[in-house]
């Protein structure tokens, strides 16, 4: 899919960017119910529409998929180099589970629910240096999963037994029943929905289908990230169970304190110390910047928290293009530990230096002298 040509989810469902869950919801049914392809037979439009409709529902009514779309737009779904994977419906069914979950048995229930379970999403907490969030890196990581057990094929059952056949809902994984004038089904409990039990369960697995194991994996971190931000690798999670699609694995990156360093937006603020002589006579500093060292000039008569810009010097856009600034802030030190020639040397510049050379003290002294008079 194209994400250039991706229409924005809250405009597809006509909701607002700070709509709620429930407003979500009601706004998907209602045009869901209006484009379903059962009441448009052969419309294609419709039915386009309704997989567009149920794409962004399944998007926002997902906390973490929403809360990534809002930060990243499509690209945090799919696509550009950003996720490993791309994002989409799972492999089964082209409506997924979104549709059963929220229409139940409103359209007749003739869906056949797949037995396989979804693997599940991992979280995998990453830690990267400053440098590392500013131009990006690739790395490896180790990753725990499930995967499905070898003894048994993932089935649960010891080798050479099979799972047999449920016998309370003979296989179907559902059991219905009459409320009222309706018949409603719901999932069998004594198999889970699976439609099969094990009676004798492989030792390796216990009789889950599945063990854990770790997997390494490679992981491109873009340029411009910074603490809290998520990548997902869609199918890298847990591995599917009896031919469910596998989870998905996020990546939670935490970016290390730099030494001198901090991060504003995509500004690097760097505070410089600095002599009150080279404050007073101006200097020619070297500055560390994330592309290696600048010279930079500060003119004389430079005051302590004075802020210079070094353009384009910062971190790269996440989205979109150009790089932030670096701000330079000078701290004046005051001298310490003063021998005594030191001292007679600045007990003489103070002699000869008249109130002139101290704007801000003197219109400070005077403003006191207004206020006490
Ligand atoms: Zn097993
Ligand atoms: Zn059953």
């Amino acid at each position: 899919m194209a994400n250039g040509e991706k229409r924005d989810y809250y405009e597809l469902l006509s909701v607002h960017k700070n709509a709620s869950d429930t407003e979500i919801k009601k706004a998907y049914r209602k045009l869901a119910i209006q484009y379903h392809p059962d009441k448009n037979p052969g419309n294609k439009e419709a039915e386009e529409k309704f997989k567009e409709m149920s794409e962004a529902y399944e998007v926002l009514s997902d906390p973490q998929k929403r809360a990534q779309y809002d930060q990243f737009g499509h690209a945090g779904l799919g696509g550009g180099g950003f996720n490993a994977g791309g994002f989409g419906f799972g492999a089964s069914s082209p409506f997924g589970d979104i549709f059963s979950d929220i229409f139940g048995d409103i359209f007749g229930g003739t869906r056949q629910r797949t037995r396989g379970r979804r693997g599940d999403d991992l979280q995998y907490n990453l830690e990267i240096r400053f440098e590392e969030a500013a131009f990006g890196v690739e790395t490896k990581i180790d990753v725990p999963y499930a995967k499905r057990c070898g003894t048994c094929e993932g089935s649960g059952a010891k080798p050479g037994t099979e799972p047999k056949t449920c016998p309370t809902c003979r296989g179907a994984g559902q059991v219905r029943f009459q409320q009222g004038f309706f018949s409603v089904s719901k999932t069998c409990n004594h198999c889970n929905g699976e439609g099969r039990v094990v009676d004798n369960p492989c030792q390796t697995c216990r009789g889950t289908g599945s063990v854990r194991d770790t997997k390494a994996l490679s992981v491109k971190i873009p340029p411009g990230v910074e603490t809290g931000n998520r990548l997902k690798l869609a199918g890298e999670g847990g591995q599917g169970l009896k031919g469910g699609p596998n989870g998905d694995l996020y990546v939670f990156i935490s970016v290390r304190e730099h030494s001198i360093f901090k991060r504003e937006d995509n500004d690097v603020i760097c505070e410089i110390p600095i002599s009150f002589v080279q404050a007073a006579l101006g200097c020619e500093l070297d500055v560390p910047t994330l592309d290696g060292k600048v010279s930079m000039k500060i003119p004389e008569g430079s005051q302590s928290g004075r802020i210079f810009r070094l353009r384009g010097k910062g971190i790269p856009a996440l989205q979109g293009y150009g790089r932030g600034d670096q701000l330079v802030v000078i701290r004046v030190e005051t001298p310490t530990s003063l021998n005594k020639r030191q001292k007679e040397l600045l007990e003489e510049f103070a002699r000869i230096s008249g109130e002139e050379a101290h704007p801000m003290r003197k219109n400070f002294f005077e403003k006191v002298m207004d206020i006490l008079s």
